[in-house]
């Protein structure tokens, strides 16, 4: 499957980890972990408009200097999501600048910590030098931690030492019309088919039927005379994490059959203890993980610099276990 994302790694494998993720269709961007930002042009940052931070440890987080520095000035609101405690790291890192010449702009960054049961957000505004606004709670019922028309994103609380998110990005149904049935009715394309793709995507019972050239017809109807429907596809980021059965169990169901998973791979098999006590994975991990949860394509990134002259070895070792193709 063509995946519609465009996916960028923020740096080289040996370097910072993140990925910067733009939609082909929408325009919209998003960015997978903040490690340093210096080799992604300032044009592609702007663009990004919701940032998924797995944890707080510095190669994570460093780039966020960089984002605000680029954003401060722009009419932009950024939404920023992590573990417990990332409203306070972003909030102790604006309060790590002066802001009394900056009343006038307009940028508003909220940062969303995701809980197990529920989530707290919390906005900071550029005019109030960024002083936080009161902490807003809502209960989270399921994996889902932001849902749009266009996709949704998953998340699980694994272990590192210390809690970090993995992430699900769950592109909605992929849906197309067939113009020959379009022809053949004489319904001329129009705006009706977006009000269709929008009521296919998001159902609502209020509106069942869609009027084509003046005459009603049921959505369900006319869905099955011209739309071919087929599944999104699914692109999973997991970094940082010990190779436990409680973190297995949990980040199974989250990448299964994903069409890409973005895995970390700090470690060879001749560091497998180092990976252990620093809670890391090693490349055969990786490559286990990939193919348990049945992915169709691996991505390896993070690797540690002590192997820096060993690159091709992540990629042979991961390859033992998973049968699909790595990069
Ligand atoms: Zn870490
Ligand atoms: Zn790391």
């Amino acid at each position: 499957m063509l995946l519609p994302w465009n996916i960028e790694a923020l740096n080289p494998p040996f370097g910072d980890p993140g990925f910067f993720l733009h939609h082909s269709y929408t325009g919209q961007a998003l960015i997978f972990d903040l490690g340093d930002l210096h080799q992604l042009p300032a044009r592609k940052i702007l663009q990004a408009s919701h940032i998924f931070i797995s944890h707080g440890h510095i190669d994570h987080l460093i780039g966020f200097d960089q984002l605000l520095r680029v954003t401060l000035n722009r009419p932009r609101h950024l939404h920023i999501y992590g573990p417990p405690g990332i409203i306070e790291m972003i909030g102790h890192k604006l309060q790590g600048y002066n802001w009394n010449l900056t009343s006038h702009y307009e940028l508003l960054i909220t940062v969303h910590a995701v809980f197990e049961k529920h989530c707290d957000q919390t906005t900071f505004a550029c005019c109030k030098k960024f002083y936080p606004e009161p902490t807003i709670t809502t209960p989270r019922n399921d994996a889902t931690i932001l849902a749009n028309e266009n996709f949704t994103i998953t998340a699980a609380t694994l272990d590192h030492g210390t809690p970090v998110l993995a992430f699900s990005l769950n592109e909605s149904l992929q849906i197309n019309f067939r113009p020959e049935e379009l022809k053949r009715r004489n319904w001329k394309p129009g705006p009706w088919l977006s009000r269709l793709r929008r009521l296919l995507l998001v159902p609502d019972p209020a509106e069942p039927d869609i009027e084509i050239d003046g005459t009603r017809y049921s959505v369900k109807e006319v869905a099955a005379a011209i739309a071919i429907i087929k599944p999104g596809s699914k692109i999973a980021y997991i970094t940082d994490i010990g190779f436990t059965e409680a973190n297995l169990q949990k980040l199974l169901p989250l990448v299964a059959n994903a069409n890409l998973l973005l895995c970390e791979a700090a470690f060879l098999n001749s560091a497998a203890e180092k990976a252990q006590a620093s809670n890391h994975l090693t490349a055969a991990q990786a490559g286990e993980i990939a193919e348990k949860a049945q992915v169709r394509r691996l991505k390896l990134f993070h690797f540690s610099p002590r192997h820096h002259d060993l690159e091709n070895e992540f990629y042979r070792q991961a390859k033992e276990h998973f049968s699909g193709p790595i990069s």
